[in-house]
C-alpha cells in the first residue's frame, strides 16, 4: 500500500529555444493511476506512477509518488537530449540548477531550458499558469484516481 499521493505541476521544455511537444498518445498514461490499492506493481509500473502525463493536458505532470523528480518525468517520457548542453530549470522562485534531481512540487510551474538560454524572460511569461494546473487537478479529483 502506498499513501495516496496525487498532485500536479506544469512544465515546458525548450531545446535551443524550440518548445518540445508532448501532445501525443505515446506520452500519455491511459491506465488507471494512483493505484494505491495494488501491491503488485512491477518496478516499471512503479516508475511510471511517479510522474506521467494524461491525455488532454500535455504540459501538466501528474505525480503519484512522494519524492518524484523532474528526472523521473524525463525518464518516463523517454525524453533524451544532448547532455553536453546546459540544462537549467526555472520556477516561480527562480533558477533550479540541478533540475533533474529536484523534486516536482505541487502546483509548481517549471520551464526547463536545454541549450541556448535566450529570451528566458519571454519564455517564462508563457509558462503554464496556476489556473491551468488547478483545472487539471480539479478534473482529476472527480474520479479520485486519475
Ligand atoms: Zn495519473
Ligand atoms: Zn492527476
Amino acid at each position: 500500500m502506498h499513501p495516496e499521493v496525487h498532485y500536479h505541476a506544469g512544465f515546458q521544455i525548450y531545446v535551443d529555444g524550440v518548445k518540445q511537444d508532448f501532445n501525443d498518445s505515446r506520452y500519455f498514461h491511459y491506465q488507471l493511476c494512483g493505484r494505491t490499492d495494488e501491491t503488485d506493481l512491477s518496478p516499471a509500473e512503479e516508475q511510471i506512477e511517479k510522474a506521467h502525463l494524461h491525455e488532454g493536458a500535455s504540459e501538466i505532470v501528474h505525480v503519484h509518488r512522494d519524492g518524484a523528480t523532474w528526472g523521473d518525468l524525463f525518464k518516463n517520457l523517454k525524453f533524451e537530449y544532448d547532455q553536453s548542453k546546459p540544462i537549467v530549470g526555472y520556477s516561480e522562485s527562480g533558477v533550479i540548477h540541478d533540475i533533474l534531481n529536484s523534486q516536482i512540487l505541487d502546483k509548481q510551474s517549471v520551464v526547463i531550458l536545454i541549450g541556448n538560454q535566450h529570451n528566458v524572460r519571454e519564455l517564462l511569461n508563457k509558462r503554464v499558469s496556476l489556473e491551468q494546473i488547478e483545472e487539471v487537478a480539479t478534473a482529476s479529483e472527480s474520479c479520485g484516481t486519475n
